[in-house]
């Protein structure tokens, strides 16, 4: 593709600004700017008149449908297509598309989940366009195109069924309280303040064929077995190598794919996994990047097909070598374009930059329970808190010099560090910094990366909504706090002195700059009274303490009942998830890893047999492949007790409980004794492809 198309390309698919601005009559246009730009209700007139130029614009890009898109509570994105037709009196059709369709659809909603909220006789759910994010036009390989519009799910009392819902509302919450904190400082330029993210999307790709041949892989999304090969990433040879041709030209369809529907793929690269890669956007409105995050997983897993190859987004597709993770960059930023979390040139530039700061500090200390919980789910538990970077304990890092400023400004000392050179410590002013003062710190699970915090604890297959939800509404409290406190000051500057000493004093354990990974630190952290929560099971408690329901009810984020039904389907997921990974491991060993090896164990004894004193190497293999095969069949057998038990354990937190407990180790076994059979066996008996086939063959 040369370059100078590009721009043509990119959202070429979206009923973007600019498409609007041409398609729209004036007045329409204005009234549909003020709705998405500053929340004012929309006329019907005005949604008619946009369905009809939005029907228009689809049509004539070759769409014959249009689907409500929406983000249920399973992770992933739902549609139903209905064509345009309306059949007219005399045996035709007309292309037709209502304002009221637009707007509003209805769902049957009963096979979502709902976690109790919504009785499956009134199994009714609603979605309504959140035109704040806009429509675009999915196209698959075949050519068949479909106008998407983004929606949000609710229940027929208006409770929230999926994961955009709440991120309007915390985004909301945050705007509101930031704005307060701006205009008690003196700012009153500013009408909105927009909570901004950048996804890192971290990926695997596997060979289609060998993929078709490993069912764990099919529907685990990851190897239950597997020996590892014998080279790993010990090399360091994989991470920013060069990509291999049949990567690149996956990736630049990727993009093409992605530019068209208006997602800003920026960056793309190896990662540090053999077969494992990544790609960034360029950051936009949570709510949009959200929506573009789940297009990317959705386009990365299509593309991968056309090229004869399968993307796995799960977090731990092999034991052994690095997950994935989705690195969650996260700013706030006002209408008017200024980043709040950037440091500034002027003391007053400076003084905003550290209230905000202090807001996140507080915000990360008090309620990492909950941001820790929002990155549970069964497959990230391989990373957190197991052997695997992040850990499951949230700290943040700021870098010496911040740590330093922010110290010596709680004590009202001199600062004698590196930074003091820029420091104006007083009553009435406050430091100036010195650009880029963030050293980087790859170990830390929420990393503040210069003018932005990068939160690492994400799962490669997560939706980011929930973090995100957990972000806003935790600093808008934090912020809230504060603007009660600057709105009452008789004095603003000795009052930001004053935050930024309590916030040193009671949420400065949270900040650690040390290396995450080291053993020191967890005991460290302990000390520090750090939560360590090592499995989503346990994790998930959090969303329903006093101290959540309560947060999430007072900026109308998520309700209680919202908040006890989002817990119970994570919860239920988790146990649904390793149920599939153990019925799979089940039926592979006793169909595939078992009778291999009896075949093999049978050979060997013919051979022996007939080898007569010549038989001692043959005898010694089937001496420990027999072995293995018994070891094998026992821990096979727990599994199959272990699940049956946990299958029919009613309530639902103890049956994930016991999911965690007991079928996860008869997993790790079981597997155990597979691996190491797969070590004896040769390689044309061994019954799937190995973990040099999956790593290195692409
Ligand atoms: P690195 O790997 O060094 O962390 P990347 O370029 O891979 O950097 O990703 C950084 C991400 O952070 C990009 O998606 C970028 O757009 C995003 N980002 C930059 N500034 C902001 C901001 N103000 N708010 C949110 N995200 C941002
Ligand atoms: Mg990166």
């Amino acid at each position: 593709m040369a370059h100078l198309e590009i721009p043509e390309l990119f959202g070429s698919n979206v009923f973007n600004d600019k498409t609007m601005k041409e398609r729209l009559p004036k007045e329409t246009y204005k009234a549909l700017k003020k709705t998405v730009e500053k929340g004012a209700a929309l006329k019907p007139e005005v949604a008619a008149v946009v369905a009809n130029a939005m029907k228009d614009w689809a049509i004539g890009k070759g769409a014959t449908h249009y689907t409500h898109w929406f983000q249920p509570l399973t992770g992933s994105t739902a549609e139903k297509h209905d064509s345009f037709i309306d059949p007219t009196a005399d045996g035709g059709v007309i292309m037709e598309f209502s304002g009221k369709q637009l707007i509003q659809g209805e769902p049957d909603a009963s096979s979502f989940p709902s976690g109790g909220l919504r009785a499956t006789f009134e199994a009714r759910g609603y979605t309504a366009w959140d035109c704040t994010s806009p429509a675009f036009l999915k196209e698959d390989a075949l050519g068949d195109v479909t106008l998407c519009i983004p929606t949000a799910f609710c229940s027929y009392n208006g409770e929230a069924l999926d994961k955009k819902t709440p991120l309007l509302r915390s985004m909301k919450a945050v705007s509101e309280q930031a704005l307060r904190v701006l205009r008690a400082m003196g700012d009153g330029g500013v009408s909105r303040v927009i909570s901004t993210v950048g996804p890192e999307q971290e990926y695997f790709l596997v060979d289609k064929a060998y993929y078709m041949e490993r069912l764990d892989l099919m529907t685990c999304g990851r190897a239950l077995f597997g020996a590892p090969a014998p080279k790993g990433q010990e090399l360091e040879d994989q991470y920013f190598g060069p990509i291999k041709d049949r990567v690149a030209s996956y990736m630049k369809d990727l993009d093409v794919e992605l530019w068209k529907m208006g997602v800003s793929s920026k960056t793309k690269h190896n990662e540090v996994a053999p077969a494992q890669y990544e790609m960034a956007p360029v950051f936009a409105t949570t709510n949009i990047a959200a929506d573009h995050n789940q297009l990317v997983m959705e386009t990365m897993q299509k593309v991968a097909l056309r090229h004869d190859m399968v993307c796995l987004l799960h977090e731990k597709p092999y034991a052994g070598v690095n997950g994935s993770g989705k690195h969650n960059n996260w700013s706030l930023s006002t209408d008017t374009g200024q980043n709040l979390l950037e440091p500034g040139n002027t003391p007053h530039d400076n003084a905003q930059f550290l209230v905000f700061l202090c807001a996140l500090l507080q915000a990360v200390d008090t309620h990492a329970d909950i941001l820790r919980a929002t990155c549970g789910s069964s497959g990230n538990d391989h990373r957190l808190g197991a052997n695997e970077a992040p850990p499951a304990i949230i700290s943040a890092f700021l870098g010496s010099e911040l740590t330093d400023i922010l110290t010596k400004l709680a004590k009202g000392e001199k600062a004698t560090s590196a930074a003091a050179a820029f420091m104006k410590i007083g009553v009435d002013t406050l430091p100036e910094f010195p650009k880029d003062n963030t050293d980087r710190n790859r170990t830390s699970p929420f990393a503040f990366t210069g003018n932005k915090f990068e939160f690492r604890m994400l799962g490669s297959s997560q939706s980011i909504s929930g973090p995100n939800v957990a972000l806003n509404t935790t600093v808008a409290e934090a912020l809230d706090q504060i603007a009660t406190r600057l709105e009452k000051a008789k004095n603003v500057n000795t009052e930001i002195q004053a935050i930024v000493r309590d916030t040193v004093n009671n949420h400065g354990r949270i900040i650690f700059n040390g290396n995450n990974y080291s053993e020191e630190w967890v005991v460290e952290a302990e000390k520090r009274g750090l939560g360590n929560v090592g499995n989503t099971v346990d994790a998930l408690k959090a969303f329903v303490t006093k101290k959540s329901i309560k947060l999430f009810g007072k900026y109308n984020v998520l309700s209680k009942e919202e908040l006890h039904s989002r817990t119970e389907i994570y919860t239920e997921q988790y146990a649904k998830h390793i149920n599939i990974e153990a019925q799979t491991a089940i039926q592979m060993v006793r169909r595939l890893y078992i009778p291999a090896a009896i075949y093999y164990v049978t050979d060997l004894g013919t051979s022996a047999a007939g080898a007569g004193k010549h038989g001692s190497v043959q005898k010694e293999l089937l001496g420990q492949v027999s072995e293995l095969l018994e070891a094998t069949n026992k821990c096979l057998k727990t599994l199959e007790k272990e699940t049956a038990k946990a299958q029919a354990v009613a309530n639902v937190e103890k049956q994930a409980a016991a999911f965690r407990d007991k079928v996860v180790p008869a997993l790790q076994c079981l597997r155990t004794g597979v691996d190491a059979l797969e070590g004896l066996m040769p390689r044309d008996l061994w019954p799937v492809p190995t973990y040099a086939d999956l790593l290195f063959k692409l």
